[in-house]
């Protein structure tokens, strides 16, 4: 039996979100992710909690092992993964505390490996092939319209869509970056979710993010700016909410194996030249 089937992957000021929790170290063939699991059960569904940043924010956005994580996950059964993040509003009606289901996605990292499927040998001699995948939509529609319905049946109306542009960091835009990310019609920056997204998507994960607006970005805000300690006060506000809505998510996804999404499909045609855990 696997050991979870539902994934959630805290960002920052959500290190714990299981109570009873069983902690288990994972190594991958991309070495270790970024901290050890915590297994537990909401609603008798198996949850696997991983805090993205490590228990004490010891890694920043750029050094997070992304392909550990997402095959760690995928390694203990997990076929859906909830992807909680802090964001910045580029808009002035998305203040802190909105939260927002994006639908789109933006990459603008710089220096990430965003693939597994790159040739290059795997510790046990195997090789990925080269592949491309459809990315077209980079969210699980049913993954979203969980988490929507999960966060209405809380009282806190979502915004329904939007683009998520994912900056490099560690620093926050400057004014003129994030002018230029709100004139092209995006919703919130962040620093996480890239190549989060596309990992789970090349591993056949369904993967929605949940991204919680702590600041007004730069360009958008009239004052000195984002600072740190904003974004961990107001993600701190909200964390209990948006942990409620979690849990009524996971309660609420299917099974992984009614899944009738576009990413239970992403391989079809292709040879992927090794074996997926
Ligand atoms: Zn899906």
């Amino acid at each position: 039996m696997a050991e979870a089937e539902i994934g959630v992957i805290g960002g920052s000021g959500f290190y714990s979100f299981l109570d009873d929790v069983t902690e288990i170290t994972v190594e991958t063939p991309y070495g270790s992710p970024s901290d050890s699991l915590f297994l537990g059960e909401i609603a008798g569904r198996r949850v696997a909690f991983l805090p993205r940043h490590g228990r004490g924010h010891h890694l920043p956005p750029h050094r997070i092992n992304y392909r550990a994580n997402l095959w760690a996950l995928r390694s203990l059964g997990v076929r859906q993964v909830l992807a909680p993040c802090a964001v910045g509003g580029l808009r002035p009606e998305y203040g802190p505390g909105t939260l927002l289901v994006p639908d789109q996605l933006v990459d603008r990292t710089k220096a990430r490996p965003q693939t597994y499927f790159d040739g290059e040998p795997l510790p046990d001699g195997t090789i990925p092939n080269v592949v491309h995948l459809t990315f077209a939509d980079p969210y699980c529609p049913t993954g979203r319209q969980t988490a929507l319905k999960a966060a209405r049946g809380r009282d806190w109306e979502p915004v329904d869509g939007g683009t998520l542009v994912v900056v490099e960091g560690p620093r926050f835009s400057t004014r003129a970056e994030s002018r230029w990310h709100a004139a092209q019609g995006w919703s919130v920056v962040g620093m996480t979710g890239h190549p989060e997204a596309v990992l789970a998507r090349e591993l056949s994960l369904c993967y929605a993010s949940l991204a919680l607006v702590t600041d007004l970005d730069a360009g958008t805000d009239t004052g000195d700016g984002v600072s740190h300690e904003e974004v961990f006060r107001v993600f701190a506000e909200n964390v209990g909410r948006l942990r409620e809505v979690l849990f009524d998510a996971v309660a609420a996804l299917p099974a992984n194996a009614d899944r009738s999404c576009l990413c239970t499909e992403v391989h079809t045609g292709w040879d992927l030249g090794i074996d997926l855990p």
